[in-house]
């Protein structure tokens, strides 16, 4: 048909970490004139909304291609709309109708601008017999690192063998190696260890091995890493297209995937501060501290005797009032409760990274330069953190001491190596290198992405 335009309809996971990169892959499909439709859940959207100054329309000039539309979530007025596994269970019912509803709508409502390509998280990969079903291409979209993609997509043999059990769980002390240079798996590192509970992570390995049943069934697979950030895992998934660091690739403009509301005030402050001589520590969207852990870590930064911009979340003490340890004085440091991270952490007087290594503030780390103290939580950022550690050496892990507790000590002991031994900044340059190189002109993850919309526009 003369003058039809691709329109490829977007579905994230509805968590912070996964709405923000394939937002990003989104502008960059919408920057070549392809229409984007991105689907969140109304909670998801109404967060958005409100953490957003401006109108999502608004903010640069890759979304005047991008329109965001919302489907049920599924909540009742009783419900808590921040309960992620309820929203996930919820939408897993209603998905099916809701996105064939909207798809039919779209497709009737303007005939030259018909959904072409479905591209929807891989855990999400139940949905794309939908996409099948109304003439548009599955594309599956994965944001962990490709090792832990590849560990997902092994799982189904390791169940197989034995090796993992039905509880999602490995016998005492045994290790999962996919290949000599990827850091090995333990118990409680795998994308679905939310919790040290047996039960709760039963539930959501069920969740998470269901949700990737049909990951084959998706033509194409993006991911959101590079090629020289994990050669060896990019080996095990044949299929893989790596097209990131994404966050490369977004103007800084771009701020209207945040789920809180951001506080620029730090970026004047960071102004003030000499070059690489402040601690960024920021834990992501969805990390909550004990009270004790919430004390050590205040003294801790009061103890290194640097500057630091902290992040304290709302929410950080899990729905408790925040609360300072007596005698804690923010002196040096400046706290906000959410920060334009990207800009953060390209600005020159961040020093070092004190992060729960999810992935995106990985590889925004790793595409800044800036070297890391890790403080996993859970799921996949143990496994993140090996990466930083030992296989790339940009960074320290902050151990726990013998009652589980990471203390202000030893907090202050991993800050002063860190700034002391030059090696972490000079490694954390040299990848910053390469994954510039990669996204640039002629790269590795420009030419999967090159090759990638090339097929769109011949849909
Ligand atoms: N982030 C931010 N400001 C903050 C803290 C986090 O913009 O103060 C962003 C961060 O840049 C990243 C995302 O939130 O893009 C968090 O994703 P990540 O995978 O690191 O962790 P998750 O929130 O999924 O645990």
């Amino acid at each position: 048909m003369a003058g039809k335009r691709p329109h490829v309809l977007a579905v994230p996971i509805p968590a912070q970490g996964h709405v923000k990169p394939l937002m990003s892959l989104c502008r960059q499909i919408a920057k070549h004139g392809f229409k984007v439709t991105f689907v969140n859940a109304h909670s998801i959207h109404n967060k958005m909304l409100s953490a957003s100054q401006k109108r999502q329309d608004e903010e640069d000039d890759s979304c005047h291609n991008i329109v965001m539309e919302t489907i049920p979530d599924g909540f009742t007025p009783e419900d808590d709309p921040n309960n992620l596994s309820m929203l996930l269970e919820n939408l897993r019912r209603t998905m099916p109708q809701t996105l064939t509803d909207l798809i039919q709508r779209i497709n009737t409502s303007n005939p030259y601008e018909k959904v072409t390509c479905f591209i929807a998280d891989i855990a999400f990969s139940w949905i794309f017999d939908i996409a099948d079903k109304m003439g548009a291409e599955p594309v599956a979209f994965s944001t962990p690192s490709v090792a832990n993609l590849a560990f997902m997509l092994h799982t189904p043999k390791l169940l197989e063998q034995g090796i993992l059990n039905i509880n999602g769980s490995l016998q005492n002390g045994v290790v999962v190696s996919l290949s000599n240079d990827i850091p090995a798996w333990r118990n409680g590192e795998f994308l679905w260890s939310f919790s040290r509970d047996p039960e709760i992570e039963k539930v959501f390995f069920e969740f998470t091995t269901k949700g990737f049943k049909d990951a084959s069934k998706a033509k194409w697979l993006l991911c959101n890493s590079c090629h020289e950030l994990e050669p060896a895992a990019t080996e095990l998934v044949p299929n893989v297209l790596p097209v990131g660091p994404l966050n490369l690739l977004d103007s800084n403009s771009v701020k209207s995937t945040n789920f809180f509301s951001e506080d620029s005030s730090c970026l004047r402050w960071l102004d003030t501060q000499p070059d690489r001589s402040v601690v960024y520590v920021s834990f992501g969207s969805s990390g909550v501290f004990s009270q004790q852990q919430m004390d050590e870590l205040a003294f801790g930064l009061e103890l290194s005797g640097r500057a630091f911009l902290w992040v304290v979340r709302p929410d950080l003490a899990n729905g408790s009032p925040i609360v300072y340890p007596p005698g804690f004085g923010t002196g040096l440091g400046k706290i906000v409760e959410w920060a334009p991270q990207k800009k953060v952490l390209s600005h020159p007087s961040i020093g070092c990274f004190v992060s729960h290594c999810g992935w995106n503030s990985t590889t925004e780390g790793v595409t800044n330069g800036v070297p890391f103290l890790c403080w996993p939580y859970f799921a996949d950022q143990f496994h993140n953190e090996k990466y930083i550690c030992e296989k790339w050496g940009i960074g320290l892990k902050i151990d726990f001491d013998e009652e589980g507790i990471r203390s202000r000590y030893e907090i202050k002991n991993k800050i002063d190596m860190l700034f002391f031994d030059n090696k972490f900044k000079e490694n954390a340059l040299k990848l910053k290198e390469m994954c510039g190189k990669s996204v640039a002109d002629g790269g590795t993850s420009f030419n999967n992405l090159k090759k990638f919309i090339d097929h769109l526009y011949r849909r």
